[in-house]
């Protein structure tokens, strides 16, 4: 039997999550949630998803645009067994009720609170703790990033102390009322910003202290890091230990990726879908030891980045795989990661 999925609310993140469950084995489809007739409720379409309007009185829409929805959000919920909620953040949240009545099991994206859910969850560090729940959330895209390299770290060499400079994009590419668009924005100007506490969610004994700038970019987040770590640590061990992982990639500037801009050129290159790039990219020469202290530079593509590990929360809480590394492998096979 198929875990039942469905995606409430299909922008950025819902669209890729989808394309994603499209891809499992163990998974279906049932549905997704549109508000309004857009071309992405076309595309859907034609791809054979089904569309629900995300309330009743939105069904005349859809029909008027002669795009077919198979009824409205609550229809949706009485034939699945779990939601990805991707709705706009904080949004999230207000449908809890909803899920609740119709007992299926909920996942939410960083945008909402860890409250929300209880539990925070990033595959490599808690995919355990995450089998059979009802309610798990999926940290925010600069969250995972630092998840998965700090807790590689951490596993090989202890943590004393991280304290990590976030350089965030300003908004998506298709978000054009969004910014800035002439200004670095510290953001926020006190300090820390919220993405260290959120990393604590996920693994609440690593000292992080984060502070975060907003810049005018789209492609991707930049987080530079210096650590403190409990023994010493080479290059070359870091490097082993990164290499180690899955969905940590190293790439090199004497190569030629030496931005942003290079490493969506490299997923255009490797024909990833929309150029997604959902490893966390570690630039090889930015990787400094100075004994126990070190430095690094990594990249996180926000649009994509949580994807894969929202298909492996949908297999921890359905029990449909183990362990973390035997869900995160199905996982990265189906999508071509790692190669
Ligand atoms: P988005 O705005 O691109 O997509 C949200 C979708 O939900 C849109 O299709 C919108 O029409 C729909 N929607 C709005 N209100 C709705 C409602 N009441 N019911 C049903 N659908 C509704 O947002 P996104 O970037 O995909 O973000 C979704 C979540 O993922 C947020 O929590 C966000 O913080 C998180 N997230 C975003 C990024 C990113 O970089 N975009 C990265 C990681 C996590």
């Amino acid at each position: 039997m198929k875990t039942k999925v469905a995606i409430n609310g299909f922008g950025t993140i819902g669209k890729r999550v989808a394309d994603a469950i499209l891809k499992q084995k163990d998974m279906t489809l049932v549905g997704v949630t549109k508000t309004k007739p857009s071309y992405e409720t076309r595309l859907a379409l034609a791809k054979g998803i089904k569309v629900y309007a995300s309330s009743p009185d939105k069904i005349k829409l859809f029909d008027d645009a002669g795009m077919k929805v198979a009824g409205a959000l609550e229809d949706l919920m009485k034939e699945i067994d779990i939601v990805v909620d991707c709705t706009p953040g904080k949004v999230g949240a207000t449908y809890k009720p909803l899920y609740e009545k119709y007992h299926v099991k909920a996942i939410w994206q960083g945008g909402e609170k860890h409250d929300v859910a209880g539990f925070s969850f990033n595959a490599v560090c808690n995919y355990k703790e995450a089998k059979g729940r009802d309610l798990v959330r999926v940290v925010s895209c600069n969250t995972t990033g630092l998840c998965r390299s700090l807790y590689a770290l951490d596993q090989s060499f202890g943590i004393a102390k991280s304290r990590v400079v976030l350089v965030r994009r300003g908004a998506d590419p298709a978000e054009t009322s969004k910014g800035p668009i002439n200004s670095i924005v510290p953001d926020p100007v006190s300090i820390p910003s919220h993405h260290g506490p959120d990393v604590q969610k996920v693994l609440p004994h690593i000292n992080i202290t984060t502070t975060a700038l907003a810049v005018p970019t789209t492609l991707m987040h930049v987080h530079i890091l210096n650590i403190e770590l409990q023994k010493d640590a080479t290059e070359q061990a870091i490097m082993d230990t990164f290499l180690a992982y899955p969905r940590i990639m190293i790439v090199s500037a004497a190569e030629g990726i030496s931005s942003t801009a290079e490493i969506v050129e490299y997923a255009r290159d490797l024909g990833r879908l929309r150029y997604d790039m959902p490893e966390l990219v570690v630039w090889k020469e930015s990787i400094k030891s100075f004994g126990r202290e070190i430095y690094l530079t990594q990249a996180v593509h926000q649009e994509s980045i949580v994807v894969p590990e929202n298909i492996d929360a949908i297999r921890a809480m359905a029990k449909l795989a183990e362990t973390g590394a035997e869900s995160m492998k199905l996982t990265d096979e189906s999508l071509g990661l790692g190669r």
